[in-house]
């Protein structure tokens, strides 16, 4: 039985994304950034860290409504900036459903990504780990990203609510990894390493204010952009379309395949390349 492998829009191989925390002013020079050269990132907010005017430190609601008419999404990083890890089940439900209300709220969107905040997920035990991802389950979250081990490897997240990116973007090797990343023809390896890759770059945009080092930011978008095998997209994009490829039924035979779901969906089987649209059934 040959392998399937998920394919991203129009049949891409790769996929590159951003997520930024905290929602402060350098966030917009940062989307400009990813503007100019064709990138989508996630900007993660806290709910009572949003500027009431403009022209403040943080991000107004027009700030956020503005990165959204870019293609850019907005996600869920707390109500105070608190860690899953170090609260009450009752404080977890507070912080993140009063965020996400809050966020919807303003701007009108469904918002289910989320960065956790303060501290990587991992500091909970894998049994407080485990409950906490129920609440968060039902809390409607559809990701969650994570971070302190940066996984130095282009691999989708086995688990949406521990979803560990790429690097920092101050990881020392990024540049190198960019290199690699753009370098990498998947089609060309073994067969069964057929999978499609991921570059996540985390951090937050004031960082590149600090360190008075915004070129290297867009040495890494330079790098990373304008590939004709790599899908831009924000996190939730890759997390929906990556559900729906899970949500395809096919037959035992493996030449046919039903897709249940409202996206066109692309896999890779013997060889070639096939998309199912939505609602539809192919015969491959
Ligand atoms: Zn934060």
């Amino acid at each position: 039985m040959p392998y399937r492998f998920m394919r991203f829009p129009e049949g891409k191989t790769k996929a590159v994304t951003f997520s930024y925390d905290d929602g402060v002013r350098s966030d917009v020079r940062l989307a400009e950034i990813c503007d100019k050269y064709g990138l989508k990132a996630t900007f993660n907010i806290c709910s009572t860290l949003i500027a009431s005017g403009e022209g403040e430190s943080r991000l107004s609601e027009n700030d956020m409504k503005k990165l959204i008419s870019h293609g850019h999404e907005i996600a869920v990083h707390g109500d105070e900036h608190k860690s899953p890890a170090r609260c009450t089940d009752m404080e977890i439900i507070k912080e993140f459903l009063t965020c996400r209300e809050i966020l919807e709220d303003k701007l009108g969107e469904v918002i289910t990504g989320m960065a956790y905040p303060d501290l990587p997920i991992s500091t909970a035990s894998e049994e407080r780990y485990r409950e906490i991802r129920v609440i968060l389950k039902s809390l409607g979250i559809s990701y969650s990203r994570t971070l302190g081990n940066d996984n130095n490897g282009f691999a989708l997240p086995d688990d949406w609510l521990a979803w560990m990116p790429t690097i920092h973007h101050d990881n020392e090797n990024s540049i190198e990894y960019a290199r690699q990343f753009v370098d990498l023809k998947v089609d060309d390896l073994y067969v069964s390493r057929h999978n499609p890759r991921l570059f996540y770059v985390w951090g937050h945009s004031y960082e590149f204010d600090n360190n008075n080092n915004w070129e290297h930011f867009e040495e890494l978008c330079k790098i990373l952009s304008g590939k004709d095998d790599t899908w831009y997209a924000t996190n939730i994009e890759i997390c929906r379309y990556s559900k729906a490829f899970d949500s395809l039924v096919f037959n035992t035979a493996n030449t046919c395949v039903y897709n249940p779901t409202a996206f066109d969906i692309w896999f890779a089987c013997k060889g070639k390349t096939h998309c199912v649209k939505a609602g539809e059934t192919l015969n491959y």
